[in-house]
């Protein structure tokens, strides 16, 4: 589903990934960690086109995401993406948010897209709230629905950007709840996260960043049992 080969970027003169390769098959969790600034959110940018790459490619679905042909928006609209800050439209309510996108990318009815938005809703327990604005959810309310807003576009895969580490800890499980179902559901998701229970509990292989660099690519049981670098072995011990 997600194939990243050989890929490098620069900002500038800074290189911030270094021949980085992996793929994410259809199905599979795969999550990646390392420490601050070792490049994550960068590649997760990359994989859905938001950051361009000077090497390598990213294909995602048969899709080359660094091709100047590839209709971006389109390909976009079937990768979902949520965001450490949620990133909700803060003058629409709830179910506008999650309504807008279905009826102005996919061409949904506006019925039928308050219909699905709801269900949604209801699935990641916030259908009482639909008439409201994010601002009067909480944290763990509105990543929620930020998750379902991404859902109701049908996407082909989830990419997650640390979302659960600007949420008070009180909020952080009713998150990785609705990810976990999800993941259970065989949903393919990318998901960046230094939240190791998540990772124990769902997660197929793995993905270990330092440095710009993908240093280690293992299964679960291989990356908790025995982490082969001692950079991920260090990560490891400060995390847990
Ligand atoms: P992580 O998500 O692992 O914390 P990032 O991908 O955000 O890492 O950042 C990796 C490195 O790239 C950091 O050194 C960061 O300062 C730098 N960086 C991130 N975004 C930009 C940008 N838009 N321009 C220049 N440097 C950036
Ligand atoms: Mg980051």
């Amino acid at each position: 589903m997600i194939q990243i080969q050989n890929v490098s970027k620069w900002y500038g003169q800074f290189q911030v990934l270094t021949d980085c390769t992996t793929s994410i098959a259809k199905g599979e969790v795969v999550v990646v960690c390392g420490p601050s600034g070792s490049g994550k959110s960068t590649l997760i940018k990359c994989v859905n086109g938001l950051e361009p790459v000077q090497q390598g490619k990213i294909i995602v679905d048969g899709i080359q995401v660094n091709d100047p042909a590839t209709n971006l928006p389109k390909l976009r609209s079937h990768v979902g993406m949520v965001f450490q800050h949620f990133e909700l439209f803060p003058h629409m309510s709830i179910i506008q948010n999650l309504a807008i996108g279905q009826v102005k990318v996919l061409g949904r009815s506006q019925d039928e897209a308050n219909e699905r938005g709801m269900k949604l809703l209801d699935r990641v327990g916030i259908k009482s709230h639909a008439n409201k604005f994010p601002g009067e959810l909480s944290g763990g309310q509105q990543q929620r629905v930020a998750i379902a807003r991404a859902l109701s576009m049908d996407p082909i895969c989830m990419l997650f950007d640390e979302p659960t580490s600007a949420l008070d800890p009180e909020m952080i499980s009713e998150v990785l709840d609705v990810m976990v179902d999800l993941a259970h559901e065989g949903m393919t998701m990318m998901v960046v996260t230094h939240e190791m229970g998540f990772a124990r509990k769902v997660a197929h292989r793995v993905v270990f960043m330092d440095q710009g660099k993908i240093v280690e690519d293992a299964s679960k049981d291989e990356f908790f049992g025995q982490p082969r670098s001692d950079r991920a072995q260090q990560f490891l011990s400060k995390i847990l």
